[in-house]
């Protein structure tokens, strides 16, 4: 008999014997044995060799799993249901939606070189391209009219090597005109990577109207059951060696040990195979294949919640822009919004369910209604079947100087909601409750 040590790690697990010999015999759970129908839970930390040759080979060429920083089936299944729904060539799944931004960016641009992003970007998206990627010597340049192509071409310089936007912005729901920014990239040989959030592939496939790179907060609509962080990178494998490789020179270069390029491997892929290769393996936000596995349960539902989560959002807009406690509400589905023939074009079946609304009472009316409504909560996150609401001037945008929030349509009366799923007449009714506490204030106020 083996030693309790050896037994305690070893014994009846796949394959083995009471003592924790291998036995040959087909692990059943790995096996044809059993048939899982949903994608079983690979939570471990790595995986055995069952040959002497497959060590090497996955060392070597990259052949199947060996450790979950660099692959893991349970993640890997995910990353190919959310490629295939964005319509891209692959993906990367990673710890968080920051994460998938960190990752794609650090995998196009180096030291000396600048991405070119739209000032309404995410916050933590602004941060890092403000305060941490200038001290790796990575500087952003910012486009605030996001909607104009000409904007872009103009802020274009020798050094870029991204231009980034997001499909949705929040929280002002103004709506770049995608496909002319794609063109305006592509004409400099350079990659439009777009946030595609708050859209979801559902509403939007921004790869569709030329988008070269997608990634998202898995941790909003994709997972929409609010209990996991994650993030994707997709790609849509159109990189050509030829026409930017000079651009890009670390996917065209040949290897450490003088091996083939990552082009040369990978073809349209070498993006995402850089990624997945020597980005994210090296900075090292693995996600948990438990993770991985309930975003891809929140993935199965994905139309379903965001369908009736944009029809209810487009009904509470509608609502409250007939209110006269509120001064505006930003919601491309509104004919109202400036935005609104780029959603007919972009978003034909349902523009969303983040938006912002102002009231004319300020800060005072936005906390009172904040404090007295019951069925939304108040928490900083989006995109979940619960609905939510945020007070961003003093707490998402705190970070910005007033005249930058001004610019991004957050004033102090300003709120954000992220429409669930509950009952519309509930939803309508608690924001009635809210408008009327915010009502209370302005008469109090002088
Ligand atoms: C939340 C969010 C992120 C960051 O994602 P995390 O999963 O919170 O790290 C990035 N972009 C957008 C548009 C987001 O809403």
């Amino acid at each position: 008999m083996t030693g309790f040590a050896t037994r305690q790690v070893h014994a009846r697990s796949a394959g083995r014997d009471d003592a924790g010999r291998a036995t040959g015999a087909p692990d059943p759970a790995a096996s044809g044995h059993v048939v899982p129908r949903a994608t079983p839970v690979y939570l471990t930390a790595g995986f055995e060799f069952e040959e002497w040759e497959q060590a090497a080979g996955h060392f070597g060429a990259g052949e199947g799993f060996a450790y979950t920083r660099t692959g893991n089936p349970t993640t890997a299944a995910v990353e190919q249901r959310i490629a295939a729904l964005e319509g891209g060539a692959d993906a990367l799944f990673l710890a968080s939606g920051q994460a998938a931004v960190t990752v794609a960016l650090l995998g196009l641009v180096e030291a000396g070189q600048r991405v070119l992003a739209a000032s309404s970007i995410y916050e933590g998206t602004r941060g890092l391209l403000l305060e941490n990627l200038p001290r790796l010597g990575i500087e952003a340049d910012f486009v605030d009219d996001a909607a104009d192509p000409a904007a872009w071409e103009r802020a274009i310089r020798p050094e870029t090597r991204v231009l980034f936007l997001e499909s949705i912005p929040n929280a002002r729901n103004d709506l770049p005109d995608l496909a002319a920014v794609a063109d305006v990239a592509h004409a400099h040989g350079l990659v439009l990577v777009v946030d595609n959030t708050l859209a979801t592939p559902y509403l939007l496939r921004p790869i569709e109207h030329g988008a070269d790179v997608v990634v998202h907060s898995a941790s909003k609509f994709l997972a929409g059951h609010g209990s996991v962080l994650g993030g994707v990178v997709v790609d849509a494998g159109t990189f050509d060696a030829r026409a930017s490789g000079a651009l890009y020179p670390h996917l065209v270069a040949p290897s450490r040990t003088g091996g083939p390029s990552v082009a040369e491997r990978h073809g349209g892929r070498a993006r995402l195979a850089y990624l997945r290769e020597t980005v994210a393996p090296r900075f090292g936000p693995t996600p948990s294949p438990l993770n991985a596995f309930l975003v891809g349960q929140g993935i199965e539902t994905l139309s379903l919640r965001v369908a009736r989560q944009s029809a209810s959002a487009l009904e509470v807009a509608r609502w409250l822009a007939f209110r006269p406690e509120v001064a505006s509400v930003d919601y491309s589905g509104l004919d109202s919004s400036p935005s609104y023939a780029l959603a007919k074009r972009y978003l034909p079946d349902g523009q969303g369910s983040v938006f912002t609304f102002t009231l004319h009472g300020g800060a005072p009316a936005a906390r009172a209604l904040v404090e007295a409504v019951q069925v939304f909560t108040h928490m900083t996150h989006i995109g979940d079947v619960r609905s939510l609401v945020l007070h961003p001037e003093s707490t998402s945008h705190v970070l910005r100087t007033p005249a930058e929030r001004a610019a991004s349509g957050i004033h102090p009366g300003t709120l954000r909601l992220s429409v669930g799923i509950e009952d519309l007449p509930d939803l309508i009714g608690d924001l009635d409750r809210g408008l009327a506490a915010a009502r209370t204030t302005r008469k109090e106020t002088p």
